[in-house]
């Protein structure tokens, strides 16, 4: 045992010891309850106090208003839940949720609902690692390892079952009674104050956490019910049957990279030089007024590839197939490279690699590895797809979608290789407060122009096939580095801000493929600054790749000026 754990049992030793005898169940369950509501919610009381300016007698009541519902709310649901067999490790694992959400929420500014906690679910070893900092593991420390080694040590009397059910349940009832006393009696300020400040509901422990965990297998176990529902078995070529050449289609899907901070949106910046080249030479559009569908890439990604729009989807329970599965029914072949956390469902049933096990000493150095290798590997993969091909069926076309690290945070240093480093000083931590400002702000830009970088190497790369080509590039989300106190990203859409939903887009084709669409050339061009969406993108994709489908809907299609008449034609 460690020497700090070793004087910690002894201290409490000494403290039980002093009362004497074994704790009355009801005591340690209050003495716990007592815990979370203070110390466990540092956060929330900390925001609330900064609710306003004057700290005068209505602060505190309403301060003290709200202690009392948290903590008589948290004596019910431990009333509930914490039963002699599993009494100490879940204890445990309370303070796990309580600490962790704490530093969370204090360190990035993030407030804990379901698609937070199925961001976390789905998280990977490197996400983690990349979290990882000395003062979580202080946060861990103070929050989990003392209180839970006294927790654990703590003797408690023995009732016999039947008593302690009863008891406790009463427990439960007063408790719940107080605290429907107290939510009448401070009823106004407290609606008002919630209504005002959406966040702080996802902001008290553990309540938020069982609540996105509630959620989040509700949802799944309705979707686990439910078979997928098949999409596209009309799906086809528009010009009835194989185009003349099969165009090869690029979607790179960004991470993490807001409008703001984009050269070609207008930043102060020029983070973006080689697509502002390509749009200079009128090969490149930018559509500069996107929303993306979520505030994360759990549910942004599987959003874009649905036909479903951004409020139909946040309420859908059904599993449907995707854009990706629309695409391969009516012939095309279609590839997924991954460079992040997955493809969130969405690749399921396409051919897909992941680079995560790719060791190449110079584009993935420490084991993770920059966007470019997912142009290293794609001409392999895409030899691959080809010879997988039914022999004598002849190709569609093809759909590369390029799922990139992007600007993935908070380690933004670790996204650009060393000789790409233009401004400075980076911040090099993970703990973003320790930074300037500025130091943060370089190391984001310095990845927003490695995307650059990498898109620009994509298009000289399509350039060189002879085949029509395309490349459609959109972030998955913004980002937030600090404005109004926030973080990173993922607050609930609602209450997110700019920073985090305004994304860059942008469009690069090849004149053949233009020509063989039988579009007039950058008959897109009008949609450059129209408000568009991650709605728009099932129905766009299809038009690019020519795919007819009954699930298109033209309104949603940024390319329906570009339809070609082929009455009036030839
Ligand atoms: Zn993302």
């Amino acid at each position: 045992m460690p020497p700090f754990l070793d004087s910690f049992s002894a201290f409490s030793r000494a403290v039980s010891g002093a009362f004497g005898r074994p704790w009355h169940p009801f005591s340690l369950l209050l003495v716990m309850a007592l815990w979370l509501t203070t110390l466990g919610n540092l956060p929330l009381w900390r925001a609330m106090w900064a609710l306003t300016e004057t700290h005068g007698l209505r602060t505190g009541l309403g301060l003290l208003g709200m202690g009392v519902i948290v903590f008589t709310a948290t004596t019910v649901l431990l009333s509930l839940l914490v039963w002699p067999l599993w009494r100490k490790p879940l204890g445990v694992v309370l303070l796990m949720v309580a600490a962790a959400n704490s530093y969370f929420m204090t360190a990035y500014g993030v407030v804990i609902d379901p698609s937070m906690m199925a961001n976390t679910v789905q998280t990977d070893v490197r996400e983690v690692r990349d979290l990882l900092s000395g003062s979580m593991l202080l946060v861990l420390m103070l929050g989990v390892v003392l209180p839970g080694a006294w927790w654990w040590r703590q003797p408690v009397q023995q009732w016999p079952a039947m008593r302690l059910l009863g008891r406790q349940l009463g427990l439960a009832a007063v408790a719940l009674v107080l605290m429907m006393v107290v939510i009448w009696a401070s009823f106004q300020d407290l609606a008002s104050t919630m209504r005002n400040h959406k966040s702080l509901r996802y902001m008290v422990n553990p309540f938020n956490t069982v609540y996105a965990s509630g959620r989040l297998l509700v949802g799944q176990t309705t979707q686990a019910r439910m078979s997928l529902q098949p999409m596209g078995e009309d799906a086809a070529m528009a010009n009835a049957g194989v185009p003349a050449s099969p165009p090869l289609i690029v979607l790179v899907v960004g991470e993490t990279v807001r409008a703001a901070n984009f050269g070609l949106a207008g930043y102060a910046r020029d983070t973006t030089p080689q697509l502002r080249q390509l749009q200079n030479s009128g090969e490149l559009t930018y559509f500069s007024n996107v929303r993306s569908c979520g505030t994360n890439t759990q549910v942004s990604v599987p959003c874009m590839f649905s036909h479903l729009g951004r409020e139909a989807q946040a309420k859908n329970d059904i599993p449907y197939e995707n854009l990706l599965d629309v695409l391969q029914r009516a012939g095309m072949q279609v590839l997924w490279l991954d460079n992040q956390s997955g493809c969130k469902g969405v690749c399921d049933r396409v051919p897909n690699a992941s680079t995560l096990t790719l060791k190449d000493p110079k584009l993935c150095p420490d084991g993770e590895c920059f966007d470019e290798i997912l142009l290293r590997v794609l001409p392999e993969r895409l030899a691959e797809l080809d010879k997988a091909r039914p022999a004598g069926q002849p190709s569609a076309g093809t759909v590369v979608v390029l799922h990139q690290m992007g600007n993935h945070g908070p380690a933004y240093f670790k996204r650009t290789p060393a000789d790409m480093k233009l401004y400075q000083p980076e911040c090099r931590t993970n703990v973003l407060q320790d930074c300037p400002a500025q130091d943060i702000v370089n190391a984001y830009d310095n990845a927003v122009r490695y995307t650059d970088h990498f898109l620009g190497e994509t298009v000289r790369w399509l350039k060189t096939q002879k085949r029509p080509t395309a490349m459609l590039y959109v972030s998955d989300h913004g980002e937030s580095l600090g404005e109004k106190g926030l973080y990173l990203h993922g607050m609930p859409y609602m209450m997110a801000p700019q920073e985090q939903t305004h994304v860059p887009m942008a469009l690069w084709m090849s004149k053949s493929l233009q020509k063989q669409n039988g579009w007039e050339a950058n008959c897109w061009q009008k949609q450059a600054e129209n408000a568009l969406s991650h709605d728009h993108y099932f129905h766009s994709v299809l038009s690019l790749a020519q795919v007819k489908t009954r699930w298109q809907q033209p309104e949603l299609d940024m390319f329906s000026a570009c339809k070609a008449k082929p009455a009036q034609r030839g």
